[in-house]
């Protein structure tokens, strides 16, 4: 008996195996005809002053607008994305169409409420031959300058030792385009790389904001990294805002910029605008 059970739980087992690798392949093949349809859209999320609640920016967030399933969040699709390299040809979209959004904005907008569009940008599709002058080439296409533009990366970008991604970061930054380390804090990297590199904003992952409240010790990391980054000469977003004792406590830290559903959720561009025209305001 306890042989049958052994038996059919290994094929339980190897059906389960079967299936998800089954599921993958349907995964990869329905994210390549997406990308061939364009079945993509962005939302924004406003990055914030803390003091005073003026917007500064926007990230902007991919989802997969699938025709029968609806909106699809990132996080089931761009490790799949990534893995096949479809992410190159998706990332290249993100980008044209985030600029070309954040043009639409700056023809209508007075320069004061002009707000830059943050990009998440993945390894493998910075690593591609010739990112550097697909970015030069997108921003002169949509026709904003490059202050327009910041490029969120990881850290696992930086860890190594490819100098050819520090040349790449100088280059774009002196282009004037600013660079934002991502989950900033979740990379396990060494602190060594932020001296004197090509980097403007570190984000802190809301992972450290969730539990600052209710833990004194990822407090004080909040705390170090917003001295760190000030006393490097460095702007910090904190991630995943989601109540106003957060935004107290980040603001009594002196964290300058912030993101988070207290704001608000990523919204669609033309909600985005109206958000701009006409900001919300929100309690202390
Ligand atoms: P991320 O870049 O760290 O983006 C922040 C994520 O946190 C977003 O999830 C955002 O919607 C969510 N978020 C923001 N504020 C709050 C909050 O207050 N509470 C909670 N619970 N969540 C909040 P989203 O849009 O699902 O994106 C997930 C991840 O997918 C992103 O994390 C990013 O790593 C990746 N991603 C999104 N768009 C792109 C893209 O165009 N290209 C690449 N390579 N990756 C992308
Ligand atoms: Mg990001
Ligand atoms: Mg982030
Ligand atoms: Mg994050």
């Amino acid at each position: 008996v306890a042989k049958g059970a052994g038996k059919n739980r290994w094929r339980r087992y190897q059906n389960h195996l079967h299936s998800a690798m089954v599921e993958r392949l349907e995964l990869r093949s329905a994210l390549d005809h997406a990308v061939n349809e364009g079945h993509f859209v962005l939302h924004y999320q406003p990055i914030v002053k803390l003091a005073g609640d003026d917007v500064v920016g926007f990230e902007a967030l991919v989802r997969w607008d699938h025709p029968t399933r609806g909106i699809i969040a990132p996080d089931q699709f761009i490790e799949v994305a990534e893995e096949s390299g479809l992410i190159v040809p998706m990332g290249r979209w993100v980008l044209d169409q985030a600029l070309h959004t954040v043009a639409q904005w700056w023809r209508i907008l007075p320069r004061v409420r002009r707000p830059y569009v943050s990009v998440n940008v993945s390894v493998r599709q910075f690593r591609q031959q010739g990112f550097v002058d697909q970015v030069r080439a997108s921003l002169e296409f949509a026709g904003v300058p490059p202050h327009a533009l910041m490029l969120e990366i990881t850290e696992t970008l930086l860890m190594g030792d490819d100098e050819k991604i520090w040349t790449d970061l100088a280059t774009l930054r002196d282009l004037g385009v600013k660079i934002a380390i991502d989950d900033f804090g979740t990379g396990y990297s060494s602190l060594g790389y932020l001296r004197q590199r090509p980097i403007d904003v570190l984000k802190i992952d809301k992972m450290f904001i969730d539990d600052m409240l209710g833990d004194t010790q990822q407090l004080a990391l909040v705390s170090g990294i917003v001295s760190l980054a000030q006393s490097l000469g460095l702007t910090v977003v904190a991630e995943g805002i989601e109540d106003a004792r957060h935004k107290r406590i980040l603001t009594r830290l002196g964290c300058p910029l912030g993101q988070g559903y207290f704001y608000s959720e990523p919204m669609e561009a033309t909600e985005a605008l109206s958000w701009l025209r006409n900001p919300i305001p929100v309690a202390a």
